[in-house]
């Protein structure tokens, strides 16, 4: 089974451009800077045209009336019986404008604000990873399996569609598995529709690639006030963020240094800081970051699974 595992992690990048003959026939813009420069493993696809490879299966058909998946903005659903009495529709505020929040709505990218059951910190030193699945995933995937470390992901649904192969490696490998929305976008800028929609695409689409119905999320940017909190509880998704970032998308405009980045791990390693590291696996010097650190944290099975004493890491 191994020989499989590994054959798939390998062999994911060199997909017959076969599979393109029939891109989708609207396709949409990319405006997430986030994303954008994680989907070029395929040579020459334009990097602001998405191509999903996932199957769209019947059931979602049957959910959605839809037979392609959407693009980074999905439509909200109706018929999906989500309840949205009692949820106030804003105030809404961008990331630009924390001036407008009032400290009542508990922001954590605004105030660093958490909720009674967010999940901030950990008894251990633990590795999170943003923005996957990516070309760039199966090194540290590699990796990982090599020194029998586990790590925690929370992925774009977007990613997962595109990069499926990758997606269903990461649960094969025992990862832990979380949201990350859909299509990176700020949810307390959006409607509360719209942050419906974002929620569950992406667990549609993590269901629809590997069976996996996530509990955690984590927000985008780290934007979540009360009315996302409200909005995501329904929908049976706790919040995790972080406590220690290790800022490694820093390194893409080299104002940090992998150096830097070890020198910090050291050193609450060494003072026996306990906590989530934020990391991301959409760029291969993040991954590159994430394999040094893994070496030095060493932290074996243990996942943010385990900041809760959670024995599954999702539903089903
Ligand atoms: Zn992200």
């Amino acid at each position: 089974m191994k020989i499989t595992v590994l054959a798939v992690l390998t062999t994911f990048c060199s997909v017959s451009m076969a599979s393109f003959h029939a891109p989708w026939s609207r396709p949409f813009t990319n405006t997430s800077n986030t994303i954008s420069d994680s989907l070029s493993c395929f040579g020459p696809v334009q990097k602001d045209f998405y191509y999903p490879r996932a199957n769209f299966p019947k059931w979602l058909s049957d959910i959605t009336g839809l037979h392609r998946w959407p693009g980074l903005s999905p439509p909200y659903v109706n018929g999906t019986n989500f309840n949205f009495s009692g949820i106030p529709e804003g105030p809404l505020y961008t990331q630009q404008s924390c001036n407008v929040t009032s400290h009542s709505q508990c922001s954590f990218d605004c105030d660093l604000c958490v909720g009674p059951k967010d999940i901030r910190h950990c008894n251990y030193l633990i590795q999170t990873f943003d923005d996957g699945p990516t070309p760039d995933t199966p090194t540290l995937l590699h990796h990982l399996h090599k020194t029998g470390n586990k790590a925690s992901f929370f992925v774009l649904g977007i990613q997962v569609v595109v990069y499926p192969d990758v997606f269903r490696a990461m649960h094969y490998e025992g990862h832990f598995l979380a949201s990350h929305t859909y299509g990176h976008r700020h949810l307390p800028s959006l409607s509360n529709r719209d942050i419906v929609a974002q929620l569950q695409w992406a667990t549609w689409a993590m269901n629809a690639t590997a069976g996996v119905i996530p509990k955690y999320f984590r927000p985008p940017f780290g934007g979540v006030d009360n009315r996302v909190r409200m909005i995501a509880e329904r929908l049976g998704l706790t919040v995790i963020v972080w406590d220690l970032d290790t800022n490694d998308w820093k390194l893409t405009d080299q104002s940090r240094t992998l150096v830097d980045i070890f020198d910090q791990i050291q050193v609450w390693k060494t003072a026996n800081i306990h906590g989530i590291l934020l990391e991301h696996d959409n760029t291969m010097i993040s991954v590159d970051a994430g394999i040094e650190i893994s070496n030095i944290v060493g932290n074996g099975n243990i996942t943010a699974a385990n900041c809760k004493d959670d024995s599954a890491a999702w539903y089903g």
